[in-house]
């Protein structure tokens, strides 16, 4: 059997420490404090709806959209706001957000006018791709084109992360239901749920339900980046999106199973968005999966699973190839939350960087056909007219070239850059 897609990892892959914990609620005390950042998604923050001081229910909500890629933003918690202000973020430093002390621990959320048009109860839940993506899914599930495929993604393919795995295993019948009422609202013919092969109790969970609501389960290799939108397509359906390009191309969408969940939640029982389960693991004493309110600290969820064992050397929010690394654990659970990963100095490899050899190793290694150690020497060079021709704007930032390389070049980050200096010529050059 092929990936379906050319080049790819296999990682260690980690999963046993947490694939058999089922998602535990977290519990919350009286006075604790849960911090709401006003941008958890791609594009606009939202814009605070709330003042110092206002009393704020569970699933109100306390900012709204801004803009067309852009979401609102709910109270994860019952309380008293007692300041608006900068909060530690991992992606991009500090983001505003609400600190909101809680007065009722238990409170549900208050729910949302489900009498609304499909597009806009997504868009009122606040609702975004919980894979990691973070794009706001009213935006997807608003496609331009005639859309023949919906693909569920359930591949999990970042090593050390189950939550998507307990989720499909816990609530399978949600998230085949979120599935069907997209397939449904938006009329496409053909349900795919996508699911690596290292999760056979999760297929098994959604082969259960194949009868009574017409769908297909497709088993995919175990590789890394499996669960990238572009490689999910091509191995699923065979189909290539071309670049620049979005999967609707290629009559298309996909959306994660988390995503899926969050919308049955939002749409069958009108809850808005304000909690996700994370996978808290690594060097922690007993690694679990929790489902956490939005806003929590990091720091709670270490706690939580019985503090570090050893010296914590790097946390890693998110996965350990596209995560990013966190200097603090004074940072709140975000929407695009997936894991929190504690590695001690031991367990990373070392960093110690040499010259590129030209093994070619980050060429067979990349999923998306581009020549990574190229492709460095013109971000080096800062040559970003050459790095646009050699395609950089088509990189995932997977990190597969990083991980295989022998002499430890930070290609990947070189990358992440370089795009940010390729965009601005592509504008430029739109302008002209
Ligand atoms: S990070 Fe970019 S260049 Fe490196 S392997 Fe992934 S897609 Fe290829
Ligand atoms: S894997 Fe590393 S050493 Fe090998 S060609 Fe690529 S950049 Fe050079």
């Amino acid at each position: 059997m092929t990936n379906g897609f050319i080049g790819g990892i296999h990682p260690d892959y980690k999963k046993t420490l947490t694939a058999d914990k089922p998602i535990e609620k977290l519990s919350y005390e009286k006075d604790e404090i849960v911090s709401v950042p006003l941008s958890q998604h791609i594009g606009a923050p939202a814009q605070e709806l709330v003042k110092k001081k206002e009393q704020v229910l569970c699933g109100q909500k306390i900012g709204a959209s801004k803009g067309f890629i852009s979401t609102n933003i709910h109270s994860s918690v019952t309380g008293e706001v007692v300041s608006i202000g900068n909060l530690n973020s991992p992606l991009t430093g500090k983001v505003k957000g609400i600190n909101i002390k809680i007065s009722n621990p238990e409170d549900s959320p208050k729910q949302i006018d489900t009498g609304k048009k499909f597009q806009d109860l997504i868009l009122e839940a606040g609702i975004v791709g919980m894979g990691g993506a973070t794009f706001p899914t009213h935006v997807k599930l608003s496609p331009p084109k005639k859309i023949d495929t919906l693909i569920i993604n359930g591949a999990e393919c970042e090593p050390f992360l189950t939550c998507d795995y307990r989720l499909m295993i816990e609530s399978t019948e949600e998230i085949i239901k979120g599935a069907k009422i997209i397939q449904d609202e938006l009329k496409i013919e053909k349900l795919i749920i996508a699911v690596e092969d290292n999760k056979p109790e999760a297929i098994k969970a959604f082969n259960k339900y194949i009868h009574g609501f017409n769908f297909e389960v497709k088993a995919l290799p175990t590789v890394y980046p499996q669960g990238g939108e572009k490689q999910l397509i091509l191995s699923v359906l065979g189909r290539i999106v071309p670049e620049g390009k979005l999967p609707l191309e290629v009559g298309v969408i996909v959306h994660n199973v988390a995503t899926c969940k969050a919308l049955y939640d939002a749409v069958e029982n009108g809850l808005p968005l304000t909690e996700r389960a994370v996978t808290v693991t690594g060097a922690v004493k007993e690694p679990k999966n929790l489902l956490v309110k939005i806003g929590t600290p990091v720091s709670k969820l270490i706690d939580a699973c019985g503090g570090y064992v050893g010296e914590p050397e790097k946390i890693v929010i998110g996965g350990p190839m596209m995560g990013f690394s966190a200097n603090t654990t004074d940072m709140p659970v975000s929407k695009a939350t997936s894991g929190v990963i504690v590695f001690r100095k031991e367990d990373l490899p070392s960093l110690k960087m040499t010259n590129c050899i030209r093994c070619g190793r980050c060429v067979s290694a990349c999923p998306m056909g581009l020549v990574p150690a190229i492709m460095e020497q013109f971000a080096i060079s800062e040559l970003y007219e050459r790095l646009l021709d050699w395609h950089v704007l088509n990189c995932i930032e997977c990190g597969c070239c990083s991980y295989v390389c022998p002499a430890r070049r930070p290609l990947v980050g070189y990358f992440k850059t370089g795009k940010r200096q390729v965009m601005n010529i592509v504008k430029e050059r739109e302008n002209k």
